[in-house]
């Protein structure tokens, strides 16, 4: 479970309409990636969808469900950000907790969902070290490991790799493609890298000016460009 779909959704922060009507449909299942300057409304959009900022017009629905009204826990959606911050007094086995804590989850399940969690990110010898003893790397799984701890429908990643060298980055492409193919789940994914967009999408959503330009797979979008905006962005340049 985890289809959505957009309709007629538009923003508006005072005067500018950062977000021009748009509807959208992504699978459930989907590894959906928006790609677009910096300034497109990348991050809008997920917000929207995260319930973290309402929608000025139209609708949102996750399978076949509108959430408009709903608050981000209700959403059965969980977001990854650019900077995450983890608890550096809390145990590896805490950070991942923390939301399950907040939601008074019983101990046998909270323990269940950390476990499966640091499974799925091989965290598992690392449960009780504290954040400071970890890699980047594997502090980003930490911080992977509390947005999935909840077992969501629908991921949202707003550029979770920005702040990692070109090395890890490449590494963690790697992992989340891994966890999608494991998980099943939908995800949406937030980046102004091409190459990211181009390895990762089931589906690559082209955003300019708060409006989609082309959206599909990435070899058609590759291949049949709609315009020069999209050819230039990830399109073949021949
Ligand atoms: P991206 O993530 O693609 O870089 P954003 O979604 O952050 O783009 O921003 C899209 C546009 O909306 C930008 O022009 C930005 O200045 C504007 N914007 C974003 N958040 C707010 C806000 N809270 N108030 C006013 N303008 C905003
Ligand atoms: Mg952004």
């Amino acid at each position: 479970m985890g289809q959505l779909k957009l309709s007629g959704v538009t923003k508006t922060f005072g005067k500018a309409q950062v977000i021009r009507p748009t509807d959208l449909v992504i699978e459930d299942g989907d590894f959906a990636v928006f790609v677009g300057p910096s300034g497109c409304g990348k991050s809008t959009m997920l917000r929207m969808i995260a319930g973290l900022e309402e929608v000025t017009d139209g609708t949102i629905e996750i399978d076949g469900r509108v959430v408009n009204d709903l608050p981000p826990v209700k959403r059965g959606i969980s977001m990854v950000f650019q900077s995450y911050a983890l608890y550096p007094h809390m145990s590896v086995y805490e950070n991942i907790a923390f939301p399950l804590r907040v939601a008074r989850t019983p101990q046998a399940e909270v323990d269940k969902l950390v476990n499966r969690a640091a499974d799925v990110l091989q965290l598992q010898s690392r449960l009780q070290h504290r954040p400071g003893a970890l890699s980047g790397g594997q502090r980003q799984r930490v911080a992977i490991g509390r947005a999935i701890v909840r077992e969501p429908s629908v991921f949202l990643f707003d550029e979770p790799l920005s702040n990692l060298d070109a090395a890890l980055r490449a590494e963690m492409r790697v992992e989340l493609s891994r966890l999608h193919a494991q998980l099943g789940n939908t995800m949406i994914y937030v980046t102004h890298d091409q190459i990211e967009a181009m390895t990762m999408a089931d589906k690559i959503i082209v955003l300019r000016d708060g409006m989609i330009e082309q959206a599909g797979d990435p070899l058609t979008l590759y291949h049949q460009p709609r315009n020069r905006f999209v050819a230039g962005f990830i399109g073949n340049p021949t």
